[in-house]
């Protein structure tokens, strides 16, 4: 039990005089049964708030499952070309090619000087990631009319304009084409994603990425650039039986492949892919001993200890936050600050601070995972720190790091029975393949390092991975000052995952780099109008531990798809189904879902759906003509 039970108990049976203060002896029994069950309920309440049907499989059976690739009865429909030795075509393949495979849209490549005419006819699908159309001349008639005849054409970027783009002209809908253009930010024309709501998105570190074109009036255009004279970045147009999208955003990164998903997803009558269908926020070293840093800007606006900060302020702010959007935090335990990384680690007698938080963010419905005993990634000597970590040392062995790792697992266990200690957020980013080995002899399950490339960190995507059945659920955003580029990440992940992952850390009011400057209460309202941004762009989407975004992650991954349409019928065939899918349906031919057999829908933005799918057979009926 814990210390708050025990204090009030104590208080409340100390009455001296059991003859005189009968009555009251009476109510401090009354008074600590209450507070003994309203313990006990906030216990259950906990118990109830965690999501039990998300339950991982053991790691041995994901390892086997991962081992074999989902049946696909459809087929392959997509052929992605593209041109070797061009720079821009191979960020393009680097940015289409796990978002097809992550749609489960099963593909070929081929490269631009492979194509030939008889070729297309085998695909219903067929995207260009190619910038010298003059190496499509014997083909570009042919491609033409493929599409009359009921083929999806999409341009994947902006190619280098020239005579062999221009007989694609009267195909895409253009009617006059310029120069490279700078694109400074996106204005959504229609509520085609999730998140266009807020209708405007800036770009960090603009260059000349689109071209500048105008189309005739029969295209429908979903995505323009700001400013006084928008040009038209995405846009869809029908073609004899066939349909042409161009993704004229030429952005190719990681942050952006949620708008080249988006665009994809307009090709055809129809598109259909999984997602996790999840939100998680971490908190960094929480619970920790008392961060260090300067404590000037707390000291300038609240003029409190920093130890008093986090207990009076800081928590009760953030669950504050949590609580009106039901969200449950995951908190990343440090044992202590040092940077002992050889010898004992010694266990940290000062637990009081370590209940005290990790109570109230158990009782909140959160969950507690590791980060460490301190805070030294788990890098031997043969890793390079390149200069950027002064103060980390490595670890000498396998052995230190296994026996601190051992440390920080009793230690955690020790205080918080209940919790089984799955989730893993690595020190600052970085992890070794050592100690990552090390974790598989631990109870964790997955590992939440981040989702985008920077430095030395220890880049992820949402999968399992298939050497050792550990799940990756990266993050994606952090901190309290959301910049344009995590803006625009944020709304790219929730089109292609359905999924945001945030990183909180207590001690941004400590530290000049992150805003401590700004004090926490500009800080703290950075935070609110993220979260606002988050559930006004998607009200109903789940809020997940980091142990149930590892469950929603596991079933997202297994998924194989297979799609058909029949009529005004669409059947989805899911192959390694454990209990529950989700699917985003794309519905491009202005239809809306009647209803679903094997599951039920939602929309989430214009023409888009939400499926939720509880059986492996999912019959979607449309309806033409329904307002
Ligand atoms: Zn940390």
């Amino acid at each position: 039990m814990d210390s708050l039970l025990a204090k009030k108990s104590n208080k409340s049976t100390a009455s001296p005089d059991r003859s005189r203060f009968g009555g009251m002896y009476l109510l401090g029994v009354v008074f600590c049964l209450l507070a003994a069950a309203l313990v006990a309920v906030q216990h259950n309440v906990r118990y109830s708030l965690r999501d039990e049907s998300l339950s991982l499989l053991p790691r041995e059976e994901l390892i086997r499952l991962k081992s074999e690739a989902p049946s696909n009865a459809q087929g392959i429909r997509c052929l992605l070309v593209t041109e070797d030795g061009d720079a821009t075509s191979r960020k393009a393949k680097g940015v289409y090619m796990p978002v097809l495979e992550q749609m489960r849209e099963a593909y070929d490549t081929c490269s631009v000087s492979d194509l030939r005419a008889e070729t297309l006819g085998q695909y219903a699908r067929i995207v260009l990631a190619v910038t010298h159309y003059a190496k499509l001349r014997e083909t570009v008639a042919d491609i033409r009319s493929w599409v009359r005849d009921g083929g999806s054409l999409m341009i994947a970027y902006p190619p280098e304009v020239s005579g062999n783009f221009e007989t694609l002209y009267t195909t895409l809908g253009i009617i006059g084409s310029g120069e490279p253009a700078l694109v400074e930010g996106i204005h959504f024309t229609r509520d085609f994603m999730i998140g266009a709501q807020a209708r405007v998105y800036a770009i960090m570190d603009a260059y000349e990425s689109s071209l500048s074109l105008s189309l005739t009036d029969d295209c429908a255009v979903y995505l323009e650039s700001t400013g006084e004279y928008p040009i038209p970045l995405i846009w869809r147009r029908t073609v004899g039986r066939g349909t042409v999208v161009v993704d004229n955003f030429g952005i190719m990164e990681k942050a952006y492949r949620g708008i080249h998903c988006a665009a994809y997803s307009l090709l055809g009558d129809y598109c259909a892919y999984p997602v996790i269908n999840g939100a998680a926020f971490f908190i960094d070293d929480f619970p920790s001993p008392v961060p260090e840093g300067d404590a000037a800007y707390i000291t300038r606006d609240y003029n409190v200890s920093i130890s008093d900060f986090y207990s009076r302020i800081w928590w009760n702010d953030i669950y504050r936050l949590g609580n009106a959007r039901g969200i449950r935090f995951t908190g990343l335990v440090i044992e202590d600050y040092s940077d002992r990384v050889s010898g004992t680690f010694r266990r940290n007698a000062e637990t009081g601070r370590f209940l005290y938080f990790g109570n109230l963010l158990l009782r909140s419905g959160g969950e507690i995972g590791i980060h460490g005993y301190n805070h030294m990634p788990l890098v031997l000597e043969n890793f390079d720190y390149k200069d950027q970590y002064d103060s980390y040392v490595h670890w000498p062995s396998v052995s230190d790091m296994r026996r601190s790792l051992d440390e920080v697992f009793a230690f955690t266990h020790g205080l918080f029975p209940d919790e089984s200690l799955q989730v893993y957020v690595p020190p600052s980013n970085v992890l070794s393949a050592e100690g990552r080995d090390l974790l598989g002899d631990t109870s964790v399950r997955s590992i939440a390092a981040v989702y985008f490339p920077v430095d030395m960190s220890y880049e992820q995507e949402f999968d399992v991975s298939a050497a050792d059945g550990i799940i990756n659920t990266p993050r994606i955003t952090s901190g309290c000052v959301i910049d344009d580029y995590m803006k625009i990440a944020a709304l790219s992940e929730l089109n292609l995952h359905l999924v945001n992952t945030h990183f909180l850390h207590p001690d941004d009011v400590l530290d000049e780099d992150r805003g401590a400057a700004l004090g926490w209460k500009t800080l703290f309202g950075n935070l609110e109008r993220y979260m606002d941004w988050l559930y006004e762009s998607y009200p109903a989407i789940r809020n997940l531990t980091g142990s149930e975004l590892a469950a929603a992650v596991q079933r997202y991954d297994l998924l194989g798809v297979s799609r058909e349409r029949s009529g005004d019928t669409i059947h989805l065939s899911l192959d390694r189904l454990t209990d529950e899918a989700w699917m985003l349906l794309r519905v491009n031919d202005g239809a809306q879902i009647g209803s679903v057999s094997g599951g039920s829908f939602r929309a989430v933005a214009d023409g888009l759906y939400l499926i939720e799918c509880r059986s492996d057979t999912v019959e979607i009926h449309l309806e033409q003509g329904v307002s």
